[in-house]
């Protein structure tokens, strides 16, 4: 380049810049209306489009697509900085990288990263699509840091990285702003939507930090565990007559693995937003109230360095204003108090307003994060540096390399993995405490960057005893209060508290297990056992394509061994063994060749013909128990109101489920005063005998955790609930794990133990007058978390069969498919559904 042309292009760079900046648009500009303007919704399709201007017109922001949600829309987060730190991005992302994981850098190196790095922010919106504020703040704050230079946002910009996500739940914004805008100006402006704002899990998105069953959750994840951020800001929306914001610090209990530097820090960042809110005169900010930091299914931040900030706004009627009387509010929303000195007193309040309070969390959670920039790194390092380096017990959790479900004890290690726990498998045989473990057994130790995180869901929850006043009554628990996941999955974990020696690769991988065929020439068919998820998928394939297959209600012997009930069985015949051949390359199962018919006892099996309920009162449980029937390869269908209203359901069904929902919910359904009369009104009387005509001609009714009191009501069944009319202080299990014992002699409960571990959250328990009880409570039942009175659930039963005319209603009473996680209890529901359509056969 010669001189002048140097010249030229430093020229034309210097006018560019301030013409540049000036251009920036605005949100106003761009979507016509003040962000949170009274009845004015920014939907998903426009929240990209501004953000991928933004990345066109700012070098402050980086707008990436991290990839699709669940229902194929972008999911995308705004990396803003400096301009300078734009470029270094990599650099950044990089310290992150070895300050969380010390064991890789020399304490000087760690000093050097600690005072050239930058704290890293992350600002979740809205990932309650509802709670709509925050995705519509997240534009104006990000244009003011795109294009303010005060010295605030210059102090910001110079020393953090923030990772915005405009929408956590992006698909929810655009179902909830149609929604919005088709009944504007109608009786149901501001109403709920008859269905989930996700498509499966609806308002349990934000109950899968440990999981990580949904898009949504495994793409924030891919985020997360690229940059490591320290503070992460959730901003959520409650109830309308409480505080106006509730912040940090959260009341106890906190999950005792949660280490007691990052609890401070969420004290200090907490009050510290508490702080500039009120310094703003912005009235009702209140923090230690309610919210507890127990269950890991909302944090995963705690177990990976950084701190989780909830915000809860009091929620409008979406975009439209409400107006509360002071006398209106509740009386801890009215009185000053330690953790609100600075009441709000009532009148109007708006969308603007939530987004004016968001705003100033976000901009205080930044601003601190800014100042203590080396305060935040530091610790950050030093929780992980604690974490690597602990010594005591225990020291590793191993997962035997022999387990009777293999392939959902692997799916177990790949959750850890997700959440980067380092996972060892024993090259060798080696000696724990007396006992032998294989070769191939796998080894989590303690000692690691995320030895914590593993430790909480491998570990037994003991929930403290909390009493609300000295010598009064127990507090009970926010949330749910067990996650230990080899009980919710059926995997053989082992806690090991002293050291050993052995012999182990760092796993890069864990790849399924694959099956295998014992052929033998001219079978009469094949058989496979019944003990893993994996066993019935193998049986959703081969009953999808036409073979005759069926379970015996007896052992037999063949092949030099003894079958268990309930083995399954296919009939030869041409192309069997290529389907076999293509389920075990896949999947975890053994066939072993019969050459002879068993001339047992045995159910005869069909493709089954499943109807889940859909009610317009939107379910999760319905959405979950969806969700899982797709996982496992269970063919199913949607059945709604009308469907039901309509009749002649034998034609189309042979098992109906009807998930957690209350009798009202499915009767009555949701009154024409609060949703278009297309969703209202439920089944009504009608859909209600047609449903008892179904199962008198031979259908099955499958009732899940609290659908039950419907059907037995309803049907007008032998059976109550063992557990209704007893109080919290006489009984409450609020999300806790207990043993039952199984009658393996009935199909619903083949292929499980003698005990299994299930997942019981304020359920039924069934005294049975008549019927099969196929799982019962044993005397002693708590296995993890936290029960009061569960004495009242001995001899009582978990699961009923009930014969009902030609057919049965099949009364499931606890959360069989809980949230995704309770692999070891999915097997039941999968029983009950090929069961409740099998014949019995002589
Ligand atoms: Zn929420």
């Amino acid at each position: 380049m010669t001189r002048r042309k140097i010249w030229n292009f430093l020229l034309l760079f210097l006018l560019c810049v301030p013409i540049l900046s000036a251009q920036v648009t605005s949100p106003e500009e761009f979507l016509g209306f003040t962000v949170g303007a009274e009845k004015k919704l920014a939907d998903m399709i426009q929240i990209v489009e501004y953000f991928q201007l933004l990345d066109e017109q700012s070098d402050r922001i980086l707008v990436q697509e991290v990839g699709k949600t669940t229902e194929g829309n972008p999911f995308i987060v705004a990396i803003i900085t400096s301009e300078k730190n734009q470029k270094d991005l990599e650099k950044y992302r990089e310290y992150q990288n070895l300050l969380a994981d010390p064991r890789k850098i020399s304490e000087e190196e760690a000093q050097t990263m600690i005072a050239d790095g930058k704290a890293i922010v992350m600002v979740n919106c809205s990932i309650h699509a509802s709670e709509i504020g925050a995705s519509q703040m997240s534009l104006e704050l990000a244009y003011d840091l795109a294009t303010k230079n005060d010295p605030t946002t210059r102090e910001i910009l110079d020393n953090v990285i923030l990772l915005l996500t405009p929408m956590h739940n992006p698909d929810g914004i655009q179902m909830v702003a149609e929604w919005y805008r088709k009944y504007l100006g109608t009786k149901y402006e501001g109403g709920r939507m008859p269905w989930l704002y996700q498509k499966y899990v609806g308002h349990d998105n934000n109950r899968d930090w440990y999981m990580f069953t949904q898009k949504e959750t495994q793409l924030t994840l891919e985020v997360h565990n690229a940059w490591h951020p320290q503070v992460i800001v959730d901003m959520h929306q409650m109830g309308s007559r409480g505080a106006r914001l509730f912040v940090p610090p959260y009341v106890d209990p906190y999950e005792p693995n949660i280490d007691p530097i990052l609890r401070q820090e969420v004290a200090m960042m907490g009050t510290f937003i508490a702080t500039e809110l009120t310094a703003q005169g912005k009235g009702g900010v209140a923090h230690s109230i309610g919210f507890d930091a127990w269950t890991p299914a909302r944090a995963y931040h705690h177990y990976h360095g950084g701190i989780r900030i909830l915000t809860e706004a009091a929620s409008v009627q979406v975009a439209t204003p409400i107006t509360i009387r002071e006398e209106d509010l509740s009386s801890s929303a009215r009185e000053e108090s330690v953790s609100m000195p600075l009441p709000w007193t009532g009148g109007k309040w708006s969308l603007r307003d939530i987004v004016e309070y968001d705003y100033a969390a976000a901009k205080a959670a930044l601003t601190n994060a800014a100042r203590l920039r080396e305060n935040w790194l530091q610790n950050f390092y030093t929780i992980h540096k604690k974490a690597v380096t602990r010594s005591e017990p225990p020291y590793a959790f191993i997962v035997p390399a022999h387990q009777r479900d293999l392939s959902t004890a692997v799916k177990m290690l790949n959750v850890l993995r997700l959440g980067k726990v380092e996972i060892h498998r024993a090259s060798d045989s080696f000696l724990v405490e007396g006992h032998e473990y294989p070769a191939g057994s796998y080894i989590i130790y303690i000692a690691q960057p995320y030895g914590g995180f593993a430790k909480t869901l491998l570990e037994r929850q003991v929930y403290p005893e909390i009493r609300e006043t000295p010598g009064g009554p127990l507090k009970t628990p926010y949330d749910v209060v067990g996650h230990t996941l080899p009980l919710l999955m059926g995997v053989d974990v082992v806690q090991a508290e002293k050291p050993f020696q052995v012999e182990a690769m760092l796993l890069d991988k864990i790849d399924a297990p694959r099956g295998k065929c014992n052929a033998v020439e001219s079978a009469y068919g094949y058989a496979w056992g019944h003990a893993t998820n994996d066993d019935i998928v193998a049986l959703n394939r081969l009953a999808a394509k036409g073979h005759s297959i069926f379970w015996t209600a007896e052992k037999f012997q063949a092949n030099g061994k003894t079958y268990d009930e309930g083995t399954m069985i296919v009939q030869n015949r041409e192309g069997l063994l290529d389907d076999i051949q293509s389920i075990v390359q896949e999947l975890w199962v053994c066939f072993d060749g019969l050459w002879a018919d068993p001339k047992v006892k045995t159910y005869i099996l069909k493709e089954p013909r499943v109807g889940l309920y859909k009610s317009w009162t939107a379910s999760m449980d319905e959405g979950w128990t969806r969700w899982v029937l797709e996982q496992y390869e269970i063919p199913h269908m949607s059945v709604f109101d009308e469907e039901i209203r309509k009749g002649n359901l034998n034609d189309i069904f042979d098992v109906i489920i009807i998930p957690d929902l209350g009798e009202n919910a499915i009767i009555k359904g949701v009154p024409e005063t609060a949703i278009p009369s297309e969703y209202a009104g439920g089944i009504g009387e009608v859909g209600l005998q047609n449903l008892i005509d179904f199962v008198k001609n031979g259908g099955t009714v499958i009732t899940l955790n609290g659908g039950a009191d419907f059907a037995i009501k309803h049907f007008h069944l032998g059976v109550e609930n063992g557990v209704r009319g007893l109080n919290r202080r006489e009984f409450f299990i609020p999300g806790s794990i207990l043993e039952v014992l199984n009658d393996n002699s009935h199909p619903i409960a083949y292929g499980f133990e003698r005990g299994t571990a299930l997942f019981y959250r304020t359920s039924p328990a069934f005294v049975a007058h008549e019927g099969h009880c196929v799982v019962k409570y044993p005397t002693e039942t708590l296995l993890s978390g936290w029960s009061t009175g569960d004495q009242h659930l001995i001899d009582k039963a978990a699961i009923v069969d009930v014969p009902f005319g030609k057919g049965k209603v099949i009364l499931i009473g606890f959360p069989v498919v809980y949230r995704g996680q309770s692999h070891g209890t999915f097997r039941y529901l999968f029983n009950a559904i090929y069961y409740g359509s099998a014949k019995l056969a002589e």
